[in-house]
């Protein structure tokens, strides 16, 4: 054996659990596909210490225990993300926006009837369409899937969305000072000072298994042996075929793993950072957009775009999620931002403006990403609790961490990744724990 576990990802998920079984005295490897730790995370710093540009996760959502945990270790603090609200009304005007539709769309989907067998959210708000005087909230909510959830309202679990709006995930961000890089960072120490090895561009190809342990494969030809391993990799990785830059499971996984795998998809995000010489918004119309935090704009070539309020930064995020997205991505970089910069002019009724403020663009194509294949997931109809039947240990070697494994509503986010990978490495710690080759 060259280890005692093999973790396969070095995101916060992997990240997380490598450290902490590292930290219990076990021999661990980590194996990663890129050049870098991180996965999702992908931080860009800029001249303004506090503000970074996120190509990944940006907000901490509702209370983040483990994400918190983190920050106050490294004496990090989290500023709640705040400024005025604006949406683009059907006069095509910018009206301060009104929290009443986005609270009934909430309350609408929170309280959704359980329905036998389950039903797309499409389809639970078609039927909810009877009523005229749900038409605000209607488009409100099918709004919110698309853009928070990244999913197809077609697709998606009327059950699954409900119970995790139920869940206090999304009842307010805050966002790291100095954004997630920080963080990243102390995950990655944690796995140095407890002596694991993180072998990084190496990419997993296969995965053999069973009662006695695990070999897994990388793309080089090497082979790493252990006697159990965590694999952290997203679900879009998982769901590719072998020969199409997925990872071949030997023996195949258990029919329950694979229904489970089966009913969890990647919703599509497409996220442009628009970097500006001066937040040239804020002088607009005599400062009325000065203390803006969102512009939404439902119908627009982006669902929403939003300030680094309450600091006021020269950068502006635009964003669009859900099916939407993975056409729009399909027409590429350049293309994108120059829609979102036009976009955010035209939004504001002052495109000249933002084209002479402009400084940059960036957007990192996670869809298109071989080793992301998606943002983050969400569950299909039926799937029922595929995310918590990902947890359940495969001939007693393998384990599955990584934000899609998570049920308790903060599945998709960095606080649902890195508890995941904590629950792993507990598992792992009680099945293999008694007898480690402990660390001299
Ligand atoms: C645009 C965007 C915005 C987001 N916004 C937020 C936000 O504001 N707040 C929030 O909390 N969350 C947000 N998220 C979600 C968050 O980024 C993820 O939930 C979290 O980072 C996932 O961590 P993970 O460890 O589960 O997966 P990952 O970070 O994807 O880690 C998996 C690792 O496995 C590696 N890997 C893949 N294939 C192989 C292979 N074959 N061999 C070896 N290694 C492999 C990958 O390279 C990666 O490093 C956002 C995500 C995106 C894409």
């Amino acid at each position: 054996m060259d280890a005692d576990a093999i973790v396969i990802g070095a995101g916060a998920a992997g990240l997380s659990a490598a450290g902490a079984l590292g930290a219990d005295g076990l021999r661990v490897v980590v194996l990663e596909a890129r050049e870098r730790v991180g996965g999702r995370i992908l931080s860009r710093p800029t001249d303004r210490r506090a503000i970074a540009i996120e190509l990944g996760p940006e907000f901490v959502h509702g209370a983040a225990p483990e994400t918190t945990a983190v920050l106050r270790a490294i004496g990090g603090t989290a500023v709640e993300s705040g400024g005025r609200s604006w949406t683009r009304g059907a006069d095509g005007m910018l009206h301060p926006e009104n929290d009443t539709e986005l609270d009934r769309a909430m309350e609408l989907v929170r309280s959704a009837p359980a329905h036998p067998g389950d039903v797309s959210v499409d389809a639970y708000l078609c039927e909810r369409a009877r009523d005229p005087a749900l038409a605000g909230a209607i488009a409100a909510a099918r709004a919110f899937v698309e853009g928070f959830d990244a999913a197809d309202p077609t697709l998606a679990s009327l059950h699954g969305i409900a119970h995790e709006w139920r869940s206090a995930v999304d009842e307010f961000s805050t966002r790291p000072i100095g954004g997630y890089a920080p963080i990243v960072a102390e995950l990655r120490r944690r796995c140095d000072a407890a002596d694991v090895r993180v072998r990084l561009a190496t990419v997993v190809t296969q995965v053999a298994y069973g009662t006695g342990g695990v070999a897994v494969r990388a793309a080089d030809g090497s082979i790493v042996r252990a006697r159990g391993a965590v694999v952290t990799v997203p679900i879009g990785v998982l769901h590719r075929a072998p020969d199409d830059r997925g990872i071949r499971f030997d023996p195949p996984l258990p029919a329950a793993t694979a229904r489970a795998l089966a009913g969890i998809a990647m919703g599509d995000v497409a996220k442009v950072v628009l970097r500006f010489h001066a937040p040239f918004w804020e002088l607009l119309e005599d400062g009325r957009y000065r203390d803006a935090a969102f512009f939404r704009d439902p119908n627009g070539p982006f669902q929403a775009y939003w300030t680094q309020m309450p600091l006021h930064g020269e950068s502006v995020v635009a964003w669009l999620g859900g099916p939407r997205a993975a056409c729009a991505l399909a027409r590429g970089r350049d293309a994108l931002i120059a829609e979102a910069l036009h976009g955010f002019g035209a939004l504001l009724g002052a495109p000249e403006a933002a084209r002479r403020a402009f400084a940059d663009g960036t957007l990192h194509d996670w869809s298109a990403d071989p080793y992301a294949r998606g943002a983050y997931s969400y569950l299909r109809v039926g799937a029922g609790r595929a995310r918590t039947a990902l947890t359940e240990p495969v001939a007693g070697t393998l384990w599955f961490a990584g934000e899609a494994t998570v049920d308790d509503g903060s599945s998709g986010t960095v606080d649902g990744a890195i508890a995941s990978g904590l629950r792993a490495a507990a598992q792992v710690r009680a099945a293999l724990g008694a007898q480690s080759g402990r660390k001299a």
